[in-house]
């Protein structure tokens, strides 16, 4: 396996090569492009949490604890109701991880667990994605990418120093194939990290997709938002006004009204066909 300069190393470069491309490339501000290259350099170094080699594990512990409460700021807010339940919080989300992790996992693990494996890069990344609280899912997308590539890296360079080059031949080291695996010896440890992948899969979608509609909604300006209609009582397109009944006929469209989403457009042709269904007899 690689040690521990070589993987904060590559996933440096990486990350930096990752930060730009976001910035230059894609449109993301300097600072999400910056903070996107240190995440995924960080996230090079996650899948050695298990190892038990003294000081590159507490360091990795060290940068953890110190990281993950900045990037879950605004969820902690959220959680803590404002801004100083949410130090209070990170204070304490800082020891959690620095002492009581690293003790945890150092008393569960066996070094090139179920951390060196492919369902341990999907919870890292979707974890990140569900801590790092923000409007905009591209945003929140760019971080978990990050740290899916850091950590992508890592597997991959212990995978690469598994090779040996013997002259001519290439021999393979005990250890090959078991950095990037999918599954391990230990099926209660399967079982457990490809439910939790799942789940937190489960709950990107479901955070990402859903509630970031329903934040739209909600951050509307609120006097937009009171002349969005009762989608039960309003009247469809202005123009198109002129086929409805006299119980639909009083609500005028304001001038404001809100443009229908594709989903509600296709919820309004069909009660314009209800309608005229009704009106057929
Ligand atoms: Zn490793």
């Amino acid at each position: 396996m690689a040690d521990y300069r070589t993987h904060i190393t590559t996933s440096g470069i990486l990350g930096t090569g990752y930060g730009l491309a976001a910035t230059l490339g894609a449109g993301f501000t300097p600072v999400q492009g910056m903070l996107a290259a240190v995440l995924t350099g960080v996230a090079g170094m996650l899948p050695d949490l298990d190892s038990d080699s003294g000081r590159p594990v507490r360091e990795v512990f060290g940068l953890l604890a110190a990281v993950a409460p900045l990037l879950m700021h605004n969820r902690l807010v959220a959680w803590g109701g404002g801004t100083e339940p949410a130090i209070l919080l990170s204070v304490l989300l800082y020891i959690a991880i620095r002492y009581g992790l690293s003790t945890l996992l150092q008393l569960l693990s066996v070094h090139r667990g179920m951390y060196h494996s492919i369902p341990a890069l999907f919870i890292a990344a979707e974890a990140t994605y569900l801590a790092y609280l923000t409007d905009a899912p591209s945003v929140r997308g760019l971080m978990a990418l990050g740290v899916g590539l850091g950590f992508a890296s890592h597997l991959i360079l212990d995978e690469i120093y598994s090779v040996r080059w013997n002259g001519a031949t290439i021999q393979l080291k005990p250890s090959a194939g078991s950095a990037v695996k999918l599954l391990g010896k230990s099926w209660p440890a399967n079982i457990f990290a490809s439910g939790l992948a799942l789940t937190l899969g489960y709950a990107v979608l479901v955070d990402g997709g859903l509630n970031s509609v329903d934040r739209k909604h909600a951050d509307r300006n609120p006097r937009e938002q009171a002349q969005i209609p009762n989608p039960k009582t309003h009247s469809a397109e202005p123009g198109t006004g002129s086929i409805h009944s006299t119980t639909h006929s009083d609500r005028k469209p304001t001038p404001h009204s809100r443009r229908p989403t594709i989903g509600e457009d296709e919820e309004i042709d069909l009660r314009r066909a209800a309608r005229s269904d009704d009106r057929s007899y």
